[in-house]
Order: structure tokens, then C-alpha cells, then sequence
């Protein structure tokens, strides 16, 4: 059963109190440092290269920075192999490849009246090409960014009832979201806040419909449970036993197909 009360008070234990950027003493790297009502320290390394190191509200600051130092090898590792992953975002032009549900996709620009849209047509997607040359390569990928708004709306939204319906059944409650919003989201393929509003990433139509349905599992999963514990992954095991291995698996993806 959904419980209210009991989600309302987790996520308040997580809600950050503080929130700074800081250098590490002793060395040039930055970091965003936040405090939340959690118990322990956690850090992260984000595919941008970016650490967020997030604290236990009364944890003393040379604890977090002693913490940090033992681990400075290892976060400039993380920091390097990123950097050795990251590309150039898809080259939106005649010939280039998109990547839609896992499948490549050539892209086509067919020239305009005006009116015409961008769709799929065999292994291609063609987009229109404006008559005037001026500014022509800046409205294409905004047509490109219009057409997979709008797809990802489409298909995450479907898919979204569907595996939502799906989990109901399985846990027996009536967990729904609150409302469901799709952006253009370069860090996150999707969030959940304490009252069910569910974002995704319109990235996300690029991945095979395996690691689409994890992120959405995954989001419907925060319906129970506003964080990532034994109990979350309990529940989200339940839904999809290889999660775990979805979840690596998208990793890698987000490496290999810098967005
Ligand atoms: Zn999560």
C-alpha cells in the first residue's frame, strides 16, 4: 500500500539544508557540498566531470575533506575516464545517424514547404530543410529537438500508463503518479518528487526499450519509496529481477552515446 506519512517523512530527511561549492584545500578541485538529514557521506562523480559530495547535517567539515583526500586518486580517475567518454552530441545534419529505441536512424533533410514535419521513413529520419540557407542548420536541429519532444511524450507517456498498471497489479496498491512531465534533461533520464510528479529525460527515446522500462520502473518504484534502499530495490527487483544488470547496462550506454 502506498503510505503517505511515511514517504512525506523520508523525504524530508533528504531534503538538502545547505548547498555550496568548495575547493578541497590543499588541491584545485571544486566540488558542490550539501547537507541533508542523512546518515552518511556520499559522493559522486558525474558524467560531466563534475563531484557532489552530500553530508550528514552536523558531519565536521574536516571529516568531509579528510574523506575526500583518502579518495582524491580515485576521484581523478573517474574524473579522467569520463572525460575520455565524453563526445560531441549528435551532429544533427544530412547523413548523420540518431539513435531512436536503440535502432540507428539516418537523418534526411527534405526540403520544406513550410508546413511539413519530421518523420520516420525506413531507417530514416528526415527532418525539413528550410529554403532559406540562413540559420538553416540551427532550424533543423531545432526540428529535431521538436520531434523527439514530442515523441518522447508519446511513447513515455504510453509506456508509462502501461508499466504503471503493471506494477499496481504486481504490488497490489494504487500508486500513480501525480503528473508526468518530459524535458530535455542532459543529467538525469528521470525524477520523481515526494508528491509524484514524474519527470523524464526526452533523451531517453534513444535507448532500447529494456533500459527504458528500468528508468520507469525505477521512477514508479519512488512512488513507494522515496529513496534508493534495500526496501526501493526490493520492490523494483520484484517488478524487473535483472535490474541490476539494466541499470549497469545503461551506464554504459550514457558513456557510449554522450547526449
Ligand atoms: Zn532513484
Amino acid at each position: 500500500m502506498l503510505n503517505r506519512q511515511r514517504r512525506s517523512r523520508k523525504t524530508s530527511s533528504r531534503q538538502i539544508r545547505e548547498e555550496k561549492e568548495l575547493v578541497l584545500p590543499g588541491t584545485d578541485l571544486t566540488f558542490l557540498f550539501q547537507r541533508d538529514g542523512c546518515r552518511t557521506l556520499r559522493m559522486a562523480i558525474r558524467p560531466d566531470g563534475s563531484v557532489r559530495v552530500k553530508a550528514p547535517a552536523r558531519l565536521a567539515m574536516e571529516q568531509v575533506f579528510s574523506f575526500m583526500h583518502a579518495r582524491l586518486d580515485w576521484i581523478r580517475a573517474k574524473q579522467d575516464f569520463f572525460a575520455a567518454h565524453r563526445g560531441a552530441p549528435a551532429d544533427i545534419r544530412e547523413g548523420g545517424s540518431i539513435l531512436y529505441l536503440g535502432r540507428p536512424f539516418t537523418i534526411r533533410l527534405a526540403p520544406s514547404d513550410g508546413r511539413s514535419r519530421p518523420r520516420l521513413k525506413g531507417s530514416a529520419l528526415e527532418l525539413p530543410l528550410p529554403r532559406r540557407q540562413e540559420g538553416a542548420d540551427a532550424a533543423v536541429k531545432r526540428a529535431f529537438a521538436r520531434w523527439r519532444l514530442e515523441t518522447a511524450k508519446l511513447v513515455l507517456g504510453r509506456r508509462l500508463s502501461r508499466l504503471e498498471r503493471h506494477a499496481r497489479a504486481v504490488f497490489g496498491d494504487r500508486a500513480a503518479p501525480f503528473s508526468l512531465a518530459v524535458r530535455s534533461l542532459k543529467r538525469r533520464w528521470g525524477s520523481c518528487s515526494a508528491r509524484g510528479d514524474i519527470m523524464l529525460a526526452a533523451q531517453l527515446i534513444a535507448l532500447p526499450l529494456p533500459l527504458i522500462d528500468y528508468v520507469l520502473f525505477h521512477e514508479l518504484c519512488h512512488l513507494r519509496y522515496m529513496n534508493h534502499s534495500p526496501a526501493f530495490h526490493a520492490l523494483l527487483h520484484r517488478l524487473m529481477p535483472d535490474a541490476k544488470t539494466r541499470e549497469a547496462r545503461i551506464h554504459v550506454w550514457a558513456l557510449e552515446h554522450p547526449r
